[in-house]
């Protein structure tokens, strides 16, 4: 088998195995999706409930400021009785009291229900907190998975490409940068071996005479289907 195939041949594997670490390095960000996703959608939640507790909490204290300034005119009614001289008005005042009185306790009583509510929000939001604490560890656990498979993919291909430059380093300038163009036409596969009488790329039967040219290795053979290059394994182990 001519020296070139050979070479080729051993160039596909190694960028092969590349392709391969960069394919899983691009997968990793998708991996921590669903993570980050649950860690915005428990912040959302925690954004809401804080959002009504704010809500209740703004209402409630404009009611005590409604009850506090009835509380003054309250006293203001009660002191002016004394002073009325009027039946007439004196009557109207006493509903006005009355009138007060009741408002008043409609408010301590929607205030007391507000206060009890608002007890019931914050224990909410706690356990929002907690959750959320929980999903935040799970996604930096998995972010630190990630940093380190990442590490060990890089460590990975850094290897695998010295060695690949050495391999390129033996090929012949034409073949070579055949072989290149053809990976970048061909989703990263250049040069595939026979599988039977099929090409090893595109599974496509090959016709006998150029099966028995391949097998003899002796010079370049292109499968007629996806123009790759196509070379026999068996040769290739056994030279
Ligand atoms: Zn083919």
């Amino acid at each position: 088998m001519l020296e070139d195939l050979k070479l080729l041949a051993r160039l596909q594997t190694l960028d092969s195995q590349i392709d391969e670490r960069e394919e899983k390095k691009a997968e990793l960000p998708k991996r921590l999706a669903p993570f980050k996703e649950e860690v915005e959608r428990i912040n959302q939640l925690l954004r809401e409930a804080k959002g009504k507790l704010e809500e209740l909490e703004k209402k409630r204290r404009h009611e005590e400021r409604e009850l506090a300034a009835r509380e003054v005119e309250l006293k203001k009614y009660q002191s002016q009785l004394y002073q009325v001289k009027d039946n007439r008005a004196y009557a109207a005042l006493e509903e006005e009291i009355a009138r007060t009185k009741e408002k008043n306790e409609a408010s301590e009583e929607e205030i007391l229900k507000s206060l009890e509510i608002e007890e019931e929000r914050a224990e909410e939001i706690k356990e929002i907190e907690e959750r959320l604490k929980e999903e935040e560890k799970k996604l930096s656990r998995e972010e630190e998975k990630a940093k380190q498979e990442t590490e060990v993919l890089n460590q990975e291909i850094t290897k695998i490409s010295i060695t690949r430059q050495e391999v390129a380093k033996g090929v012949s300038p034409g073949p070579l940068s055949r072989y290149e163009k053809l990976r970048q036409g061909k989703g990263g596969l250049a040069i595939v071996p026979l599988e039977g009488s099929s090409c090893g790329g595109c599974h496509m039967n090959l016709p006998p005479q150029l099966i028995s040219e391949v097998k003899r290795g002796k010079k370049f053979v292109t499968c007629e289907n996806c123009n790759r290059i196509l070379y026999w394994k068996e040769a290739n182990q056994r030279e």
